[in-house]
């Protein structure tokens, strides 16, 4: 479960790690006290999960209450699409607005799990900020690692290596001591998967303050974390992948156009290879599973038709225990309450394949026997769909 940069920054607090001055604001009418709380000038900033805000345009820096307000406007209640929203943006239901500071430098913090070494490990960049995913790749030896056993916990040694790197003056050990120590116990204690600071930055008078914190939670750790899972928010694009698995349905959202509804998850995997093989992108992962239920394939269909990317459905079912007439029969209901605007092909074989067909010919569809020769007839289908369509 990920965090949003404000709950997070509310989980520093409590482990006396510094951040900005800051409040949080749902509507623009709470916008003016805030800002004057602040003395006018503030930082702006949309609260998504997604990283990349800054690049795209998410962080505003205001001088006035007048260029707060705007900024304000500008992003509240408004999808914000950066290079991790892949196409559809992020709603912004809440802005953080803080206190503008001046620092000296901005650098990167984070602890995670290593699954190599099975312990966790932390990382410090004297580099931070918003380009430091490129760094990543470019020159890892700007970034120094340290492992923790979590045994025995952080030792002082740990803290020297880390602080070395940054190549500054005695004056600043201490502050980074604790820094270091109080967002270790945060991990520890409420069983983060990740906790970034990006950037920390070091301030005039040698301590260090989280400008920024992204925070994700150990899922298999919430049940015993229920004031976190109270404030979780589950992002749009997992809401389908929540609403499959209440059904018993095996579904991943994926970035594509191409709609699959399979019986099996290992005929799902070929079936996306197919896709994709031919040149198309499927749009979810989905496995009815092997089980003979119509309902499955009407409760299927309401999910695939959730996302509004899919351009074209492809059902492939090979019947064994799943009957192709129970399959047959589950698209016929759901046609029955809901008409699909969408082309859908269909691939249909194995058991009681002759009565599904038959099922489906009153309804007008037809089903191909050979995987190949719908994959084949999928792909007309999708190339004559104009884009943007
Ligand atoms: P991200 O793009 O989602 O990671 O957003 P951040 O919260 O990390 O902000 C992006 C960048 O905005 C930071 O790296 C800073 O350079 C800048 N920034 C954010 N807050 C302040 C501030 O209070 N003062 C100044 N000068 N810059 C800030
Ligand atoms: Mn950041």
């Amino acid at each position: 479960m990920k965090l949003l940069e404000y709950q997070a920054k509310h989980l520093l607090k409590e482990y006396h790690v510094p951040i900005p001055e800051g409040f949080v604001v749902k509507g623009l009418s709470e916008l003016n006290k805030v800002v004057q709380q602040l003395g006018g000038r503030c930082v702006v900033k949309a609260q998504i999960l997604a990283g990349g805000r800054g690049k795209a345009g998410g962080v505003r820096l205001a001088g006035t209450l007048r260029e707060a307000a705007a900024a304000a406007e500008d992003l509240l209640g408004k999808p914000l699409e950066t290079y991790q929203t892949a196409g559809q943006g992020e709603m912004v239901n809440a802005l953080l607005i803080e206190e503008q500071l001046s620092f000296l430098k901005e650098l990167y913090f984070s602890v995670t799990y290593d699954r190599e070494t099975q312990t966790p490990v932390m990382m410090l960049s004297a580099e931070g900020g918003v380009e430091i995913e490129e760094i990543a790749v470019k020159k890892t030896d700007s970034i120094r690692k340290v492992h923790v056993n979590p045994l025995t916990g952080i030792q002082e040694h740990h803290i020297r290596e880390l602080y070395l790197s940054l190549g500054r003056g005695k004056e600043g050990y201490r502050a980074f001591t604790e820094l270091v120590r109080n967002i270790y116990r945060l991990y520890m204690e409420r069983d983060a998967a990740m906790v970034e600071i990006n950037p920390l930055v070091l301030l005039p008078d040698d301590t260090f303050l989280a400008l920024d914190a992204k925070m994700i939670i150990d899922d298999n750790a919430l049940f015993r974390h229920g004031d976190l899972v109270e404030i979780r928010k589950v992002p749009d694009d997992e809401q389908q992948e929540v609403e499959a698995r209440e059904k018993g349905l095996s579904f991943v959202k994926l970035d594509g156009d191409v709609a699959c509804m399979v019986n099996g998850a290992g005929l799902a995997m070929a079936t996306m290879d197919m896709i994709k093989h031919n040149g198309m992108e499927p749009a979810n992962f989905l496995d009815i599973g092997g089980s003979s239920n119509p309902q499955k394939v009407i409760e299927a269909l309401d999910i695939i038709m959730k996302n509004p990317r899919v351009k074209v459905i492809f059902i492939n079912v090979f019947g064994g225990i799943t009957r192709c007439d129970d399959v047959a029969n589950g698209f016929k209901k759901a046609l029955s309450r809901r008409s699909l605007e969408i082309p859908m092909v269909m691939r249909l074989t194995g058991t009681n394949e002759k009565e599904g067909r038959r099922i489906l010919e009153e309804i007008g569809y037809e089903a191909f026997t050979d995987l190949k020769e719908a994959v084949a007839r999928l792909k007309e289908v999708r190339n004559g769909i104009r884009e943007g369509n």
